[in-house]
């Protein structure tokens, strides 16, 4: 090992101030706009041959574990529904479980926090870093803190924030954001994360996953050691004790909230269970959903600071719980839903949108189906953040692998109802809809309309299609055929059709229209 037994702790040079000039510790908030600069995203990552495949093989692994540990798990509709019920409850009361958990963090020796958005996280947060001049921070894994781009801020305040777990601190090095909720480098290959390597350590590096995973953890440990503070997330806060779990497959975790002296834990408002036999259901409806395990190798539940019998833990325990956004969902009926959420990312592994782009292509922290719903409500942005809604076919694939049964699908076309009538889609799609609206509204319109129609593609038709139409069309056209309207509609077909038969009545049935009744045709067909 390259590092192993000297002293490094190099972060600022590993890690924040990079040659570079990009002025950040790797997670760099998301500038591009979300909506907007969808559609250039897209078209990007679909050139990607070798992101989309790397997506698609891992995302194909996660997904066959999943379907074969739900079988062997047996019953899995029914843990479903326990799990959904369970979610369900905690949001429906969710003040009373908050408050709950708040009081017994509280007795427990830590100190509770309550924030409303953001920023009021971030100068918490600063706050105690403040108090206890840090200088460095270990971080576990935790989404929340990209939410409010904790980093960011830290370097700002010349503080450095190391990513410990094995995905984030690639992506550190690399200077990127996550593109999955539990595999944060799901796009990135063996050779390219020994590059990575090589250049933070300056030596040659195999594509090995031992080679690579040793050269982490000796890095890491000095880390831990010398860290001023420890943050993580919070997979579930327990309401009856007061407790945090964290579950990992890297035990990164356990460091990050025992060794330095100081514990923060960012979590969101709704990652509560009520008691410990809730939380028995949603760690195996997670581990399952999110890897095909029955369990994650750690699963660590944390009461309280460090009592004077324990052997390790940090002197002290802050527990900050951000509302940013999802007190908005709370009581809505569409929506409130999403609050059940578990953060397993089973629906980014079925969804075919997420599985051919990957969670860059988002621009936003939270990517696929969850991603798509959560984003526009949780920054109340339905101008930019709401064209996420768009970025999915609505085959309701992630309802189904959903452990929680959240319906993800029914909530995208309702953020796509909602963008309507708030009038934030494109002027001439409005255009096109209202004359869709007023032809469909009459028969005469709708007839001359098809009629038209006919007419003015024959100049782009070929054999009955159209291979290459002009914008709009062109979209549709571009990797598949339209067929040409026919001349005739089916409506006059059918005119044509019941007129024939009625003239010519076959094998002594009696004739379309005739009287059934009169010929002792037993009156059905007349009828
Ligand atoms: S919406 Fe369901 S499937 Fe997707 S991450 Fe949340 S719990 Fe998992």
């Amino acid at each position: 090992m390259g590092d192993g037994g000297q002293k490094v702790l190099e972060p600022k040079k590993a890690h924040s101030t990079g040659d570079t000039g990009s002025g950040h510790t790797g997670h760099e908030p998301e500038t591009s706009p979300i909506g907007s600069g969808l559609k250039k995203r897209t078209k990007e990552a679909l050139k990607d041959d070798f992101l989309r495949k790397a997506v698609a093989f891992t995302t194909d692994k996660l997904r066959g574990g999943r379907l074969k540990a739900a079988d062997e798990f047996g019953d899995w509709e029914t843990w479903r529904e326990r799990g959904r019920a369970i979610r369900q409850h905690t949001i429906s009361h969710l003040d009373y479980y908050l408050g709950q958990f708040a009081d017994n963090v509280v007795k427990n020796g830590g100190n509770v926090h309550f924030c409303h958005n953001g920023d009021d996280a971030v100068s918490t947060f600063m706050d105690i870093a403040g108090r206890h001049r840090a200088k460095l921070v270990a971080k576990g894994k935790s989404m929340v803190s990209e939410e409010i781009h904790l980093n960011h801020h830290l370097e700002e305040q010349g503080i450095d924030a190391i990513e410990t777990d094995l995905g984030e601190y690639i992506l550190q090095l690399a200077r990127e954001t996550p593109s999955h909720l539990i595999i944060p480098a799901i796009h990135k290959n063996k050779r390219q994360i020994a590059d990575l390597f090589e250049a933070d350590a300056g030596r040659p590096f195999e594509p090995d996953t031992k080679t690579l995973a040793n050269y982490a953890k000796q890095k890491l440990r000095n880390y831990f050691l010398e860290a001023d503070i420890g943050l993580t997330g919070c997979n579930f806060g327990v309401a009856e004790s007061g407790s945090i779990t964290l579950v990992s497959n890297e035990g990164n975790g356990r460091m990050v909230s025992t060794l330095p002296k100081v514990h923060v834990v960012i979590m969101g408002m709704e990652r509560l269970v009520p008691t410990f036999e809730d939380l028995e259901v949603v760690l195996n409806l997670l581990a399952r959903s999110a890897t095909g395990q029955k369990l994650t190798t750690y699963t660590s539940i944390l009461t309280g600071a460090k009592r004077p019998e324990d052997l390790d833990g940090p002197e002290e325990l802050h527990v900050i719980i951000l509302d940013n956004g999802r007190s908005e969902q709370l009581g809505d009926p569409i929506f409130q839903d999403v609050l059940n959420c578990i953060r397993c990312a089973a629906c980014l592994n079925v969804c075919p949108v997420y599985r051919n782009v990957g969670g860059h292509t988002y621009g936003s922290v939270y990517s696929g189906p969850i991603g798509a719903v959560l984003t526009p409500l949780l920054q109340q942005d339905m101008k930019e953040a709401g064209t996420l809604a768009y970025a999915s076919s609505l085959c309701g694939a992630c309802y189904e692998a959903c452990p929680v049964k959240i319906p993800l699908h029914d909530m995208l076309v309702h953020l796509r109802h909602r963008k309507v009538k708030m009038k934030l889609t494109a002027l001439p799609e409005r255009i096109a809809f209202k004359v869709y609206q007023t032809m469909f509204g009459s028969v005469t319109l709708f007839k001359l309309a098809t009629k038209s129609a006919y007419y003015l593609q024959k100049p782009l038709a070929r054999n009955g299609f159209i291979k290459s139409g002009p914008p709009p069309l062109s979209g549709w056209t571009q990797s598949r055929f339209m067929p040409m309207l026919p001349k005739q509609s089916f409506r006059d077909k059918w005119a044509a059709l019941q007129a024939e038969l009625a003239a010519k009545p076959r094998n002594g049935a009696p004739a379309v229209g005739g009287d059934a009744k009169a010929k002792g045709g037993g009156g059905h067909d007349a009828e």
